[in-house]
């Protein structure tokens, strides 16, 4: 990740939700995944899912899905990865030919807008009709370094000609459904959480066929899925322009919530933010952060050069207050926040005695 320091009072921070977290834990699941391709299975809990025998037939539902969340995408959730559809190890494509994913990539990821969102419940909705053949809740759900995959509370749905969807990282206490339980299309399964290995609350999308093999539910130029799109109303590719959907100035450092917004400092502050959830970061990309004094001196600044893309990221970049040179001239602070050399947010915050 090639992070900046400008110099030593400057603290960048480049965290992330999901995809950023993942980086850090990219090592490990390249060797989950590459040591033994076979692994894959257990490790989201597949290998547990055995088949409920079924006496009655059952509504299975069209094989077409809707989006699994009660959300807007691109409003209130985002496409965080699509699955990787290059087997090639190191190398990534997503359904689009875009690389919003990460290597390994199983599934599609949805994060919804944070720890707050999640508290006040976000709904997973069974796809398609089907029948639940896993449903495992109890598990810690506000993981934000990954716990151990075997605690996600998930859901598995059989459908018609075997294909299955899977929901992963449940908010614990969620899950309603049981094993064996017939499901409607769009019924609420559960919410969405953070538990497993996640970083940040969203859901962790599967769909395969009755062998277990993935499926890309999207149809595209680069899926691996030749055929019709399994949605029902094949969502728009969320690549595309970057653009701001939130920016505020904080005292604290973020945590994968939206920071409570401050207006005034002093300088006995430690720090000062500025945090901004953005879209379609590419890599290459250059984020900086350029804080002046209301005499319109540079009094500090951060610089990130983004390493890979992320449709969906948070980033932030402090500043301390007290102790330096320069953190004592009252009045209008500025902030700009500049993506590769343009001014695209603004923010100002009046220091006081
Ligand atoms: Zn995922």
């Amino acid at each position: 990740m090639a992070v900046e320091t400008v110099n030593r009072q400057l603290k960048i921070k480049k965290v992330g939700k999901i995809e950023v977290a993942k980086m850090k834990t990219e090592h490990r699941l390249l060797k989950w995944i590459f040591m033994a391709g076979a692994i894959l299975v257990p490790l989201f809990g597949f290998g547990q899912a055995r088949d409920v025998p079924l006496l009655f037939p059952l509504a299975w539902g069209a094989g077409q899905f809707i989006f699994p969340l009660d959300c807007q995408l691109g409003k209130t959730c985002f496409v965080a990865n699509y699955m990787d559809d290059d087997p090639a190890p190191e190398r990534v494509k997503d359904w689009s030919c875009g690389s919003i994913t990460y290597d390994g990539h199983n599934g599609t990821d949805y994060a919804i807008e944070g720890w707050e969102a999640m508290d006040q419940g976000v709904d997973v909705l069974a796809a398609d009709a089907g029948v639940v053949i896993e449903a495992i809740d109890g598990y810690y759900d506000r993981c934000r370094r990954s716990c151990p995959y075997e605690n996600s509370n998930h859901v598995i749905i059989r459908h018609k000609n075997g294909l299955r969807t899977v929901y992963h990282h449940m908010k614990k206490g969620s899950v309603l459904v049981k094993r064996g339980q017939e499901v409607t299309k769009g019924q609420k399964i559960g919410e969405v959480g953070s538990s497993g290995d996640s970083d940040a609350p969203h859901l962790h999308f599967i769909v395969t066929d009755s062998e277990i093999n993935l499926i890309n539910p999207y149809a595209g130029p680069c899926s691996s899925n030749k055929s019709e799109s399994y949605w029902e109303n094949q969502e728009p590719y969320q690549g595309g322009t970057f653009k701001v959907v939130k920016a505020l100035l904080t005292d604290q450092i973020p945590d994968g919530s939206t920071p409570k917004p401050v207006s005034t400092l002093h300088p006995r502050d430690p720090i000062v933010t500025l945090w901004l959830r953005v879209l379609n970061v590419q890599a290459g990309d250059i984020s900086e952060w350029l804080w002046y004094t209301p005499q319109g001196e540079l009094y500090s600044r951060c610089k990130v050069v983004h390493d890979r893309p992320y449709a969906y990221s948070y980033w932030y970049c402090y500043t301390t207050l007290a102790g330096y040179p320069g953190a004592t001239k009252f009045g209008a602070w500025t902030v700009h926040y500049l993506h590769n050399g343009t001014i695209v947010e603004k923010a100002t915050f009046d220091l006081e005695p």
